[in-house]
C-alpha cells in the first residue's frame, strides 16, 4: 500500500517499482493482440448518436464476465459497472463514451490495413473503451487492490447533439451522482495529451420564422436567411481573447425552399467555448445580443411591395386601372349599407389582378 500523503512524483516512483504495478505492464504487451481484438468487437457495434444501446449492453456483459457482476445501464442508457476498493471512497471514475459522431446507418465494419484498423469511430472512442475492458483486465490478472472504489463508465451522448447527456446524468441524477470523487475520461487515440481542465461550451439552435413569399412579389418582406446572416456578420467581429482561449462557430446553416422564395423559416447552430466562465458568459451576451439586433434591423427594412408583379410599368399600371375602373363601373360590389366597397383602385388591387392572371397563364419568366 503506498500512502497517499506522499508527494507525486514519489507515489509515482514507488508505483513503478511495485511488482504488481509490473505486471500490470507486462499485461499489455502480452497481451496486445487480444485488446487489438477487443477493440474490433466492440467498434463493430453501430453507436450512432441516441443508438448506442447495442454497444452498451456489450460493454455491461464484458463487465460482468470480469466479475463486476452488478454492471448495468442505467436510465440514461450509460453502461455502469463498479470494482470495489478497501473502502468505497475515494470514488474514481475511469470512462469511454459509446457513441460515435456516424449516424445511423453507416458502416461500422472494421478493416485491417497493415497495422492499421480502419472503421468510423474506431479511434474516438474505440479506443477509449478497448482501454477500460483492457484496464479491467489488468486490475482482475493481476490482483491489484484499490484503495478507494472504481466506476467503469461507457457514456452515452458524448458526441454533438448528444450534448454529454449521459456524463451529465451520471453527475447530477441517478445513483453515483454527488458521490464521485475524480474522473478520468479515455477519448482517442494516443497518450500524448491530457486535459486537465474544465471546458465551458454553450450550443444554441437559433430558428427564425417569417411570412414567406415570392422572391420578386414579395419583396420587403423580413426573411429570416436575411437576419441569420446578419447576426452571423455580427458574431464573426467578437473579439475573442486567445488568452483564456475563447472560441466561437456558426456550424451549420439550414433553411429556404427555392432561390426565388423568400424563406418562411431558417435555423443557424452555433457553438461557443471558453477556458473561463466570465468570458463564455460575455460572449454568450454578445451572441444573444447580435441575434436580437439582427432580428429587430430586419424587421425595421420591411417593406409594403407596392410593385405588385412585373407588370409594373406606366404603361401597363394605366391599363390596369382602367380595367379595374371599367370594373367598378359594370359590377360595383355594394355593401349593405349601399355604399361601394373597394372603390380605390389602389396598387393592392392591381397586383391581385395582375397575379392572377399570371399564375394563370403559366408563362411569367420571373417566377
Ligand atoms: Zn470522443
Amino acid at each position: 500500500m503506498i500512502s497517499a500523503a506522499l508527494a507525486p512524483d514519489q507515489i509515482l516512483r514507488e508505483l513503478l517499482v511495485s511488482p504488481q504495478v509490473r505486471a500490470c505492464f507486462q499485461f499489455f504487451e502480452t497481451q496486445a493482440a487480444e485488446i487489438t481484438e477487443e477493440h474490433i468487437a466492440i467498434c463493430s457495434i453501430p453507436a450512432p448518436p441516441f443508438g448506442e444501446s447495442e454497444r452498451a449492453a456489450y460493454l455491461c456483459e464484458k463487465f460482468r464476465a470480469l466479475g463486476l457482476s452488478e454492471a448495468k445501464v442505467d436510465e440514461e442508457g450509460n453502461c455502469v459497472a463498479l470494482r470495489r476498493g478497501r473502502s468505497f471512497s475515494p470514488l474514481l471514475v475511469v470512462s469511454a463514451h459509446l457513441d460515435t459522431v456516424f449516424p445511423a446507418g453507416t458502416d461500422f465494419t472494421v478493416r485491417r490495413e497493415q497495422n492499421r484498423l480502419l472503421a468510423p469511430g474506431i479511434a474516438d472512442d474505440g479506443c477509449g473503451l478497448a482501454a477500460l475492458i483492457a484496464i479491467l483486465r489488468a486490475l482482475e490478472e493481476c490482483s491489484i487492490e484499490t484503495e478507494g472504489s472504481l466506476l467503469f463508465v461507457g457514456t452515452v451522448g458524448e458526441e454533438g447533439e448528444g450534448n454529454l447527456r449521459g456524463v451529465r446524468y451520471l453527475l447530477t441524477e441517478g445513483e453515483w451522482a454527488g458521490r464521485i470523487d475524480s474522473f478520468i475520461s479515455f477519448d482517442g487515440p494516443g497518450i500524448d495529451r491530457i486535459t486537465n481542465a474544465a471546458l465551458g461550451s454553450r450550443r444554441y439552435r437559433v430558428r427564425l420564422r417569417g411570412t414567406g413569399g415570392h422572391s420578386w412579389g414579395d419583396f420587403g418582406a423580413a426573411n429570416p436567411v436575411h437576419a441569420l446572416g446578419r447576426a452571423i456578420a455580427r458574431l464573426s467581429t467578437y473579439p475573442a481573447p486567445t488568452n483564456p482561449r475563447t472560441t466561437f462557430n456558426v456550424g451549420r446553416i439550414e433553411g429556404g425552399a427555392s432561390v426565388n422564395v423568400i424563406p418562411r423559416e431558417a435555423l443557424i447552430d452555433v457553438d461557443m467555448r471558453s477556458e473561463a466562465a466570465e468570458e463564455l458568459q460575455r460572449l454568450d451576451a454578445f451572441f444573444r445580443r447580435a441575434v436580437r439586433e439582427a432580428v429587430d434591423d430586419e424587421n425595421s427594412q420591411r417593406r409594403a411591395n407596392l410593385y405588385g408583379h412585373p407588370c409594373h410599368h406606366a404603361r401597363h399600371r394605366r391599363h390596369i386601372r382602367q380595367l379595374a375602373h371599367a370594373g367598378r363601373m359594370v359590377r360595383p360590389a355594394r355593401a349593405r349599407d349601399g355604399t361601394e366597397k373597394g372603390a380605390a383602385c389602389d396598387a393592392g388591387c392591381c397586383k391581385a389582378k395582375v397575379k392572377g392572371k399570371r399564375q394563370k397563364e403559366g408563362g411569367n419568366p420571373f417566377y
